[in-house]
């Protein structure tokens, strides 16, 4: 998925999908400062209670719920949608896709069909 016209084209749709799948949402530190205030928490309690050490050893992870979900997905959407990662906005440049995204299947639907 590596067509930069098709990466320009994604929109999403807020649908909640790729919250859904496992794999780590990984942070900055700019994404921990800006989640710990929206939630009103020091970066150090976030830290504590909302995050894990990335597979990477090198980087904080958002926690996921027993389904491998996120723990920020609430009744399928994001609850910190206005403060969320730098990874889940940029998606899905840096993010290994898997079909399932409808607004991203959608754009790759004509790709596929002359593949
Ligand atoms: S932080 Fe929000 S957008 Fe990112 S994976 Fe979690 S629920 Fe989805």
């Amino acid at each position: 998925m590596t067509d930069p016209e098709i990466l320009k084209a994604f929109k999403c749709t807020g649908c909640g999908e790729c919250c859904r799948w496992s794999g780590s949402v990984l942070l900055t530190n700019s994404d921990i400062a800006k989640i710990a205030s929206h939630l009103e928490l020091s970066e150090q309690e976030f830290i504590d209670h909302q995050t894990r050490l990335a597979p990477n050893r090198i980087q904080l992870a958002l926690l996921d719920k027993e389904d491998g979900s996120c723990s920020f997905l609430k009744s399928d959407r994001c609850s910190i949608y206005e403060t969320r990662p730098e990874q889940c906005r940029s998606f899905p440049f840096a993010w290994s896709v898997p079909d399932g995204c409808p607004a991203l299947d959608t754009l790759l639907t004509p790709q596929k069909n002359i593949e």
